[in-house]
C-alpha cells in the first residue's frame, strides 16, 4: 500500500464566502469532508495542513520554504506529495520547488481548483482525486512522475514550464514551449520521453534567500527616468527584463546605456520574452544584438515564473556572478530546452 503526504495551503478549493460575499480559506478538515471518495483509494493518506491556510496571492518565498521542507522532513515515509495550492501562483511555487528540491526521485504534484469544492460543479474533487492517482503511480518501486507538476483539468504540466493562462476556464493553465507529461481519460497516459529521469543521488533542500530582483516588461514609451530608478534600487541583485518577440527591445542610446551601467554595478539582466510561445533569440535581430554584446543572459524559453525563482534560488547560493549566468542559461530542472 502507497502512502501519500497531501498537504493544504489553502486557495479557492476550500474557500467558502464570508458575509461580505468574498472567497475566503477554510479549515482543512471541513474539506476533506466534501470528499468522502478519498477514503476509496488503497492508500494511505497522511496530511498536513498550513496553520492559516492562504490564498495564494499571498505566498511568499518563507511559504515555499515551509513548503520544501516538509517535504524534506518527511521525504523517505511516503511514496510521493501531492500539494493543495490556490492556483494563482501554483506556477510559481512549482518553479520554486522544482529548484528547492534537488535530485528529486518522487512525484510532487500541485493541484486546486476554479470553483470550491463545496460548489455543486466543481473541478476540485476530479483535480485532487486524479493528483493523488499521478503521485502514487509506480513501475518497478519508481515513481512514473518523479517532478514536480501541477494537475489541473485533465493535463499533467512540468511545474517550471507552466503558467496560469486563464482566471475564468476549468483548464487554467498551460505550458507554451513544453509537451504534457501526462493526460487523464479513461486511462492515465503518461508522455513517457517527456518526463524527467531521475539520478540517484539523495535528495538536496536548496534554501531561498535573495529576493532582491526587479521585472521590467518592456512597453513602447517607456521613459528613462522609469529605468534609472530600478537600476539603481538598493541591493539590486538581478533584473528580469521582459521583451519583445524573440528577444527584442529598443535601440535607443540610453535605453542601452542604462543596461550597460546596471551590469557594471554587477547587477545580472535576464532576458525573456513577453510572448508566451517561442523563445528569445539573441542576435537574431539587430534591435537584440547590443542585449548580447553587453551581457545580458538569454532566457530562452523559461516562463516568467521559472525565471524569477531561478534567479532567487542562484542569488541565494555562493555561486559568483559569472558563474549564475551561465547557469541561467543551462536547464537545471528541464525549465529551458536545450540548443
Ligand atoms: N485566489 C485563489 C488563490 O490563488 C484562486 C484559486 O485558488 O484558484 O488562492
Amino acid at each position: 500500500m502507497s502512502s501519500i503526504l497531501l498537504i493544504y495551503t489553502g486557495g479557492t478549493i476550500g474557500m467558502v464566502k464570508d458575509d461580505s460575499g468574498a472567497l475566503v480559506s477554510f479549515n482543512f478538515d471541513s474539506l476533506i469532508k466534501e470528499i468522502p471518495e478519498i477514503k476509496k483509494f488503497a492508500h494511505t493518506i497522511v496530511t498536513h495542513s498550513f496553520e492559516v491556510p492562504i490564498d495564494s496571492s499571498n505566498m511568499q518565498p518563507e511559504n515555499w520554504m515551509d513548503i520544501a521542507e516538509i517535504i524534506y522532513d518527511n521525504y523517505d515515509a511516503h511514496d510521493g506529495f501531492v500539494i493543495l495550492h490556490g492556483s494563482d501562483t501554483m506556477a510559481y511555487t512549482a518553479s520554486a520547488l522544482s529548484f528547492m528540491l534537488e535530485n528529486l526521485s518522487k512525484s510532487v504534484i500541485l493541484t486546486g481548483s476554479q470553483l470550491p469544492i463545496g460548489e455543486v460543479r466543481t473541478d476540485a474533487k476530479e483535480n485532487l482525486l486524479t493528483a493523488i492517482e499521478i503521485a502514487t503511480t509506480s513501475k518497478n518501486g519508481q515513481a512514473v512522475v518523479p517532478e514536480v507538476a501541477i494537475y489541473f483539468e485533465y493535463d499533467l504540466y512540468r511545474g517550471n514550464r507552466s503558467t496560469k493562462s486563464n482566471a475564468e476556464d476549468f483548464e487554467a493553465f498551460t505550458s507554451p514551449n513544453y509537451e504534457v507529461l501526462a493526460q487523464a481519460g479513461v486511462k492515465l497516459k503518461f508522455n513517457k520521453n517527456a518526463i524527467y529521469t531521475p539520478n540517484e543521488k539523495p535528495l538536496k533542500l536548496n534554501k531561498f534567500s535573495n529576493n532582491h530582483i526587479a521585472t521590467i516588461k518592456l512597453f513602447p514609451g517607456m521613459t528613462e527616468q522609469y529605468l534609472f530608478s530600478i537600476i539603481n534600487i538598493p541591493n539590486l541583485k538581478a533584473i528580469v527584463l521582459e521583451t519583445f518577440g524573440a528577444g527584442n527591445g529598443s535601440t535607443q542610446i540610453w535605453f542601452i546605456d542604462l543596461l550597460i551601467e546596471a551590469i557594471r554595478k554587477d547587477i545580472v539582466i535576464l532576458n525573456i520574452s513577453q510572448c508566451e510561445g517561442g523563445a528569445v533569440a539573441q542576435g537574431k535581430y539587430e534591435t537584440s544584438s547590443a542585449f548580447k554584446k553587453i551581457g545580458v543572459v538569454s532566457g530562452k524559453d523559461m516562463t516568467y515564473e521559472a525565471a524569477v525563482t531561478k534567479l532567487m534560488y542562484l542569488l541565494g547560493t555562493n555561486l559568483s556572478t559569472s558563474q549564475i549566468k551561465k547557469q541561467l542559461e543551462l536547464p537545471l530542472r528541464g525549465e529551458i530546452s536545450e540548443d
